[in-house]
């Protein structure tokens, strides 16, 4: 891993408070709404008649991620990423983080200094301030705790629970490339615990191997819905497969749902790797998760806007609670929709 050609500091010869200094000293401030950011009890917030959206995820190494082939600048970005990928499925615009790190003695000062660098790219990128957190030590490896803050006018907030029957279920970008790139990931990881000789085979792979290791969050939507004249009537993030979210939206909006096998978009190389790894394509987009992409439905009478977006494909429509929630395959039969996506605390 990179880090190992950098000075190694043992966090101790900082303690905490020198740490935290050396991460968030040259941290400015980029949002109005952010009053106060580190240094004082609490950072100091203010939104002027906005609804504010906050959402909190948990990562911790050996269950979310593994470090073996986890670059820690893609892990700090991707820590930030997957909780603006939550706001943006408010259809708000995330202002603010906090994070929180418990980190064991094997990490270095300068290890945590990676993981910053990546996090801090990713308030660049996004145009967040990073304005508190907390730090404090751990016996088991590292965990990560992300808070994101996100404004939104009241009108503007979109729900899992406003689906209406006949209305069109579209996604954007495109699926299971996260998962084929894990599979990727975890299979050369394998191969080199067995021989530290052998190279890992990634060429060809750049797709899949950025949408597993540096996703983005839709927070380019927001603005593609208004200039589209839409509103979603529910939306939500595909964290974890397409199947689990749709599952989601369904019962939250109390219908059911029809999406088509032939229908749901899928990069080449996310194709290509599923036949190599002998599994049905179709499983890695359905149930595979961390696509970080946009599920949403939008009135059957937004068809015409919506139909030629590049971002944007229709996959299916919702329909009446009593049919299920069912994927409708190549040749014509049903199959209802299981959510097997990403549940660590299902056996
Ligand atoms: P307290 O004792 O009130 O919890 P701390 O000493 O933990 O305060 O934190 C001091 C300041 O540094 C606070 O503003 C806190 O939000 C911020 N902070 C602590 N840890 C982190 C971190 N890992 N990343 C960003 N800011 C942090
Ligand atoms: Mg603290």
């Amino acid at each position: 891993m990179t880090e190992s050609k950098r000075n190694i500091t043992p966090i101790s010869n900082l303690g905490e408070f020198g740490l935290i200094e050396r991460l968030t000293n040259k941290i400015k401030l980029k949002n109005s709404s952010s009053l106060k950011g580190i240094g004082d009890d609490a950072a100091v917030l203010s939104f002027a008649n906005k609804h504010i959206v906050v959402t909190t995820d948990l990562l911790t190494e050996g269950v979310h991620f593994n470090l073996m082939y986890t670059p820690l600048k893609h892990l700090g970005y991707k820590s930030v990423v997957v909780n603006l990928s939550d706001v943006a499925a408010m259809n708000a615009i995330p202002k603010q983080i906090t994070v929180s790190l418990a980190l064991s003695s094997k990490f270095s000062v300068e290890a945590v200094e990676l993981l910053y660098e990546g996090i801090s790219l990713a308030c660049e990128k996004y145009g967040v301030d990073l304005i508190g957190g907390d730090t404090t030590s751990s016996l088991t490896g590292l965990t990560i705790s992300v808070t994101a803050i996100g404004e939104c006018e009241p009108e503007q907030i979109v729900y899992r629970s406003g689906a209406k029957k006949n209305d069109l279920i579209c996604v954007t970008g495109d699926l299971g490339g996260a998962y084929t790139g894990l599979q990727l990931l975890e299979r050369e990881n394998e191969v080199f615990k067995v021989n530290k000789n052998i190279q890992p085979q990634f060429d060809g792979k750049d797709y899949i191997l950025g949408r597993q290791l540096k996703p983005e969050a839709r927070t380019d939507m927001r603005n593609i819905f208004s200039e589209l004249k839409i509103k979603p009537t529910s939306m939500i993030d595909i964290s974890d497969g397409l199947s689990s979210e749709i599952m989601h939206i369904c019962k939250q909006s109390q219908v059911g749902a029809k999406i088509f096998e032939e229908k749901i978009p899928m990069d080449e190389q996310t194709k290509n790797m599923a036949l190599e790894l002998n599994i049905n394509p179709l499983v890695a987009a359905l149930n595979g998760g961390e696509d970080y992409e946009l599920l949403f439905t939008v009135p059957v009478s937004d068809y015409d806007k919506v139909k030629n977006h590049p971002d944007i494909t229709i996959i299916g429509h919702i329909a009446d609670a009593t049919e299920g929630t069912a994927l409708v395959t190549g040749a014509g039969s049903e199959i209802e929709l299981m959510a097997q996506g990403w549940n660590p605390l299902k056996e």
